[in-house]
C-alpha cells in the first residue's frame, strides 16, 4: 500500500514504524475472514482492513473522529489477523500507534475519561482489588443467580513449596490474578519444584503494563515496565534462567518490553534482555527431558476442552503446544471449533465493550462444551474469569491439572 505520511511524522519512529507496516499491507481482505468483530458486525472499518485503511488515512492527514475510536476501540487486539496475514503485516503494533492518534486528537468525554481512569485505578491497586472481590465473594450466595456467575469462587493456593533448588527462575506474579485466582502460580510453582526449579518473585514487580498500554496510558505503561525492570535486574542478575509468566496476557507484554523501551537509552538493552527470558510455562516443560516430567500426572479430571488464549496462540504464536503436552500426559481433549476466534475476555475489552464480548463468550462456551468435557483449560486468568462467568463447567488453568499437590484424576 502507497503512503503519504503527514510532515510532522516523517522520520519519527512513530512514522517510520507506520510507514513499514502500512506499506506491507496489500489489501487483500484475507484476514477480515478471521476477524470476530468483523464476523459479529460485517461492516468493513470492524474489521483489520478497514482498521488499517482508518489509521492510514488518519496519519496521513484526514482528522480522527469520534466514529474513528468506535472502530478502533471495537477492535479486541486479539491478533487473529496476524496469523490469517499472507504478507505479515503486524497489525498489533499499528492499532498502539493509531489508537494513541485518535486519543490524541479526538479525546474521549469527561464521564469517559474518568470512567477509564476508575477502572484502571481498581485494576492496578491489588489490595484495592482484592478487598472489592473478596466483599463480593462475601455476598455472592444472597445475590441472584445471573450476578453470582459474574463473581468468580475463592480459589485457595495451597501449601508452596521452598525455593531449594539451585535452578532458579522469575515467577510474574501480576495484579489481579493474586486475588483472583492464587491457585494457578501456587500451582505452578509445585509443578516446577516437581521438576527441580524454583520460582521466585521478586516483591516490587507488578502489573506488566498491558491494562495501561491497551488503555491508551503510554507513559505510564513505560514507567510500569522500567519498575518491574528494576525489581527483575538483581534476580537476572543472580543468574535466574527465565521470567515465567503464566498469563499468556502478560506473557505477550513482556515479551514486547524491548519493543516499547528500544528508544530508552537507560532502559533499552535491559528491556531486551527481560523481554528474551520471558517464557510461557509451556515454553519451558517443553523444552525439559521428557524423564523430568514424569511427576506430571492428569489430576481433577482427564476429559478437558482447552481454550487457547489470543495471547497464546496469535501473539505468542505458540499455537497447538499446549494440547500436545496435555495429550502426552493422558489427558483427552475434547474437539473445540474455531479454536483460532477470541472469547471476548481481551483485557479491558468485557468492561468496554460488553455487548460484543458476550456474544463472543456465548459462542465460545458453546463451542467448548461441544465435546462434552468434564472441564475447560485455559492459559490466561482473563479468558478464565470471562468464560467463568457463561458456563456451569469449571474453568482452570491448565498448570492446576498437573499440579502435584492435587488429587489424581480417576
Ligand atoms: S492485513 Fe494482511 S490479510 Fe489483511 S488486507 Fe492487509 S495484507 Fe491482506
Ligand atoms: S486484532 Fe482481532 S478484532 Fe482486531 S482487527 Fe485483528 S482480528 Fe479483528
Amino acid at each position: 500500500m502507497q503512503t503519504n505520511l503527514r510532515p510532522d511524522l516523517i522520520n519519527t519512529p512513530k512514522g517510520i514504524e507506520a510507514e513499514r507496516i502500512l506499506r506491507s499491507c496489500v489489501h487483500c481482505g484475507f484476514c477480515n475472514a478471521t476477524c470476530p468483530t468483523y464476523q459479529l458486525l460485517g461492516n468493513e472499518d470492524d474489521g483489520p482492513r478497514g482498521r488499517i485503511y482508518l489509521i492510514k488515512q488518519m496519519l496521513e492527514g484526514a482528522p480522527a473522529t469520534a466514529t474513528t475510536r468506535t472502530h478502533l476501540d471495537r477492535c479486541l487486539t486479539c491478533r487473529n489477523c496476524e496469523t490469517t496475514c499472507p504478507a505479515g503485516v503486524e497489525y498489533g503494533k499499528l492499532v498502539d500507534i493509531g489508537r494513541a492518534e485518535v486519543e490524541a486528537q479526538a479525546p474521549r468525554a469527561p464521564l469517559d475519561r474518568l470512567y477509564r481512569r476508575v477502572v484502571r485505578f481498581g485494576l492496578l491497586s491489588p489490595r484495592l482489588f482484592k478487598l472489592a472481590l473478596s466483599s463480593a465473594q462475601r455476598v455472592r450466595p444472597l445475590l441472584p443467580t445471573a450476578l453470582q456467575s459474574r463473581i468468580p469462587a475463592p480459589r485457595m493456593p495451597g501449601e508452596l513449596p521452598t525455593a531449594r533448588h539451585s535452578r532458579q527462575m522469575i515467577v510474574l506474579e501480576g495484579c489481579v490474578q493474586p486475588a483472583l485466582s492464587p491457585d494457578i502460580n501456587a500451582a505452578a510453582r509445585r509443578v516446577f519444584d516437581a521438576i527441580g526449579i524454583s520460582l521466585v518473585a521478586a516483591p516490587s514487580a507488578g502489573c506488566c503494563g498491558a491494562i495501561e498500554q491497551h488503555m491508551n496510558a503510554e507513559e505510564a505503561a513505560k514507567t510500569t515496565m522500567r519498575r518491574n525492570i528494576d525489581a527483575w535486574w538483581p534476580l537476572v542478575a543472580a543468574g535466574a534462567e527465565a521470567i515465567v509468566v503464566t498469563a499468556s496476557g502478560c506473557g505477550v507484554q513482556i515479551k514486547d518490553y524491548g519493543h516499547v523501551l528500544a528508544g530508552d537509552p537507560a532502559y533499552a538493552r535491559k528491556a531486551e534482555k527481560i523481554s528474551a527470558l520471558a517464557r510461557d510455562p509451556i515454553e519451558i516443560l517443553l523444552n525439559e527431558q521428557p524423564d523430568r516430567l514424569a511427576a506430571l500426572k492428569p489430576r481433577h479430571a482427564r476429559r478437558i476442552a482447552f481454550h487457547p488464549p489470543c495471547t497464546l496462540q496469535h501473539g505468542q504464536k505458540l499455537k497447538g503446544k499446549t494440547e500436545k503436552m496435555l495429550a502426552g500426559l493422558g489427558f483427552a481433549l475434547t474437539p473445540v471449533p474455531d479454536a483460532h476466534l477470541c472469547c471476548g475476555s481481551a483485557g479491558t475489552y468485557s468492561i468496554f465493550q460488553p455487548e460484543l464480548s458476550g456474544q463472543l463468550k456465548q459462542q465460545k462456551v458453546q463451542a467448548l462444551e461441544t465435546g462434552k468435557p468434564e472441564l475447560i483449560a485455559t492459559a490466561n486468568i482473563g479468558c478464565q474469569t470471562h468464560l467463568e462467568s457463561g458456563t456451569p463447567l469449571r474453568v482452570v488453568h491448565w498448570l492446576t491439572l498437573i499440579d502435584p499437590a492435587a488429587p489424581l484424576a480417576p
